[in-house]
């Protein structure tokens, strides 16, 4: 069954003069429990996409579906309520409203974060921050989880740490899981399918399918040789991914 079906004509943003398309025909499916991993170059509008899937901008012409009812979204920045602490923060984004208490606690405890449970943000480094977000997502166990860039700006091992946290939650839990990267290697360590976007407008440029064996790190030679294969074998794809920018047009 499909979790998700986009089919999005255009999306522009107005500009001074004329407006700027950030998607143009994009059409995708996802299946239920799939790990769909998006990979673009900057600014080619990704983000601009997971927010019409979360429905946080309705400003689009076409058609997107969600089955289920519970979406998770875990932004680029943790934005974290300052002046919560980590469990608070947590707390808040339990829905409906706590009722079954040490929920908040548990998902935090799960994100190994049990010393930090009163910490507020300024408190926590950036690993940590972005492990209260996941927390915060994961805590209504969502049917459709986005994420958006999460681990790119983390030294390498927090980010491998957490990479190897979300697998499990996945794997125990399997949510549709959409994970936006412009790390190509980051990708195809974690996903059963990579859709490749292009520099602005965004369409889909390849939609492919891994079955790679798990457990996968992003410095195995498997990954590395499949990065470079795919690369000779779509050099507009590598091109995409270190060029970026959005087209202008001019209305
Ligand atoms: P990505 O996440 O792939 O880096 P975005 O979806 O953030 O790309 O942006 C795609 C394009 O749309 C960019 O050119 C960006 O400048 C533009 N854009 C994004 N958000 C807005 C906005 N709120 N208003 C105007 N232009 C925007
Ligand atoms: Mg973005």
């Amino acid at each position: 069954m499909n979790a998700l079906e986009v089919a999005i004509a255009r999306k522009s943003y107005p500009r001074e003069r004329g407006e700027l398309v950030a998607i143009e025909g994009l059409d995708f499916t996802v299946r239920q429990g799939q790990f769909a991993c998006i990979v673009g170059p900057s600014g080619c509008g990704k983000t601009t996409l997971l927010s019409i899937i979360a429905g946080l901008d309705r400003d689009y012409q076409g058609v997107v579906s969600r089955n289920g009812r519970n979406l998770g979204m875990v932004f680029q920045t943790p934005r974290l309520m300052p002046w919560l602490s980590a469990r608070e923060n947590v707390r808040l984004a339990i829905d409906p409203p706590p009722r079954a208490p040490g929920r908040a606690e548990e998902m935090l405890a799960e994100m190994q974060l049990e010393p930090f449970l009163d910490a507020f943000p300024r408190q926590l480094s950036g690993g940590q921050q972005r492990r209260v977000a996941l927390a915060r997502a994961f805590v209504n166990a969502p049917d459709l989880l986005l994420l958006d860039e999460q681990f790119l700006s983390l030294d390498a091992p927090t980010a491998q740490h957490l990479r190897e946290l979300l697998l499990s939650l996945w794997a125990r839990r399997r949510p549709t899981i959409l994970f936006v990267t412009h790390d190509l290697r980051e990708a195809l360590s974690l996903g059963d399918r990579v859709l490749f976007l292009t520099a602005g407008p965004a369409r889909l440029a390849l939609d492919l399918p891994l079955d790679l064996p798990r457990p996968r790190h992003p410095d195995d030679a498997t990954i590395e040789a499949m990065r470079v294969r795919l690369l000779e074998s779509h050099p507009d794809l590598l091109r995409g991914l270190t060029a970026g920018g959005a087209a202008e047009s001019a209305a």
